[in-house]
């Protein structure tokens, strides 16, 4: 046959230019009979299953097929960037086949948490974002907690039926996979990975015992997480590995914070009180007048305010301000998507501006914790 290689596990076109997006190969494997793509041979090899995603189209086109399979939709997201994460539309796109929505990285969340209220929390917000899922299970994919609960979630939703596992990019769905691979199929049997008979060629089935699979899709990239624009060394930096130290500040009207050089939250207006910062420990937080911010932010940019670093500052797109009246009397975060989010905590109500780089969303909600 002519035309563009296809790899022999799952059949997505091959390419050597992005290691991130499906089908990479190293250059020197392209011309090879029988190449495969980088993420097929990790699960041959390695049982690993290896990050990697895809723009909206491509990834509603896959979407779309799931509507006509007989399967369980296991919907990832991130608790760090909730809304971020969260597939808007999936209901549509999968039919009548059930979504068990796993919230990960629960880790990241204080030790003295109320998990009930944050479940309740997610079911609210997910309510609000049209997901109707048949269940939510919270876990940490790294840490291992709530892993059982997902198991036992996906055996009784399950009923002999393919898994299909969906999410956003940096939610943590390899880590997740590869936990699933691990206690759920045959580990003496070397993985393999087959092509999936329908339009979509860049998904991978994992067999399980029971002769059923679970079906790995690429991540989406949605522009509006800062995570998704930056510069890998900015991305290990805005993704918090340990609990989140709450950092609260105790402000007056007109002072600034400054994320790094990635955003810069002002209280503009209102009778002093504390917000409370859920963001990496990585990211310097420095607070000044309202007054000498672009000052501070013209001077020390890529320096003190970092991360960006000075290399990376280019990378970063252009701020836009977001002008933000929280309400009284309400418990409410500002969220930074990919960034994290600030809880203000206004009796009387606020006046702050957000800026954040072009076309991150930055939305007030109500407060998870
Ligand atoms: P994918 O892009 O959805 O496949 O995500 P990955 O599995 O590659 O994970 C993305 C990032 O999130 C990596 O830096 C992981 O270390 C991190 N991560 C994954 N699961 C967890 C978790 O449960 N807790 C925390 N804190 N980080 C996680």
């Amino acid at each position: 046959t002519t035309g563009a290689p296809v790899c022999s596990g799952c059949g997505v076109r091959l390419q050597s230019e992005s290691p991130d997006k499906p089908g990479y190969v190293p250059e020197q494997a392209l011309g090879r009979e029988d190449a495969i793509c980088r993420r097929c041979f990790r699960i041959r090899h390695y049982n690993d299953v290896t990050h990697v995603a895809v723009d909206q189209d491509d990834f509603l086109r896959m979407l779309s097929g799931i509507a006509g399979t007989d399967s369980l939709v296991v919907h990832i997201v991130d608790l760090f960037d909730f809304e971020g994460s969260v597939i808007s539309g999936l209901q549509r796109f999968v039919g009548n086949n059930p979504v068990l929505l796993v919230v990960n990285k629960i880790d990241l969340l204080p030790k003295s948490t109320n998990w009930n209220r944050v479940r309740n929390w997610v079911q609210r917000q997910a309510k609000l974002l049209g997901l109707k899922p048949a269940e939510i299970v919270l876990c940490s994919a790294a840490k291992r907690t709530g892993f059982d609960r997902v198991i036992e979630a996906i055996q009784a939703l399950r009923g002999g039926r393919d898994i299909y596992v969906v999410g956003a990019t940096n939610v943590g769905k390899s880590t997740l996979i590869n936990r699933l691979i691990r206690d759920y199929s045959d580990l003496d049997r070397e993985l393999t990975v087959s092509r999936y008979p329908g339009t979509t060629l860049d998904q991978i089935r994992i067999p399980l015992d029971d002769g059923r699979y679970i079906i790995d899709t690429p991540g989406i990239v949605y522009p509006y997480r800062l995570t998704e624009t930056v510069p890998k060394g900015v991305l290990q930096r805005l993704l918090p590995e340990k609990p989140l130290k709450p950092l609260v500040y105790q402000l007056n009207e007109r002072q600034t914070l400054f994320f790094g050089a990635l955003a810069r939250f002002d209280f503009v207006r209102g009778e002093p009180q504390s917000f409370t910062l859920y963001v990496s420990p990585s990211l310097y937080v420095h607070r000044t007048k309202l007054e000498r911010a672009d000052e501070v932010y013209a001077e020390h940019k890529g320096e003190l305010l970092a991360p960006p670093n000075a290399d990376e500052l280019d990378a970063i797109s252009p701020w836009t301000r977001h002008s933000l009246r929280i309400p009284p009397g309400s418990r409410t975060d500002i969220s930074i998507s990919g960034l994290g989010w600030i809880r203000a905590n206004s009796p009387a109500g606020a006046f702050v501006e957000v800026y954040a780089p072009k076309g991150v969303h930055v939305i007030l909600r109500e407060a998870m914790i």
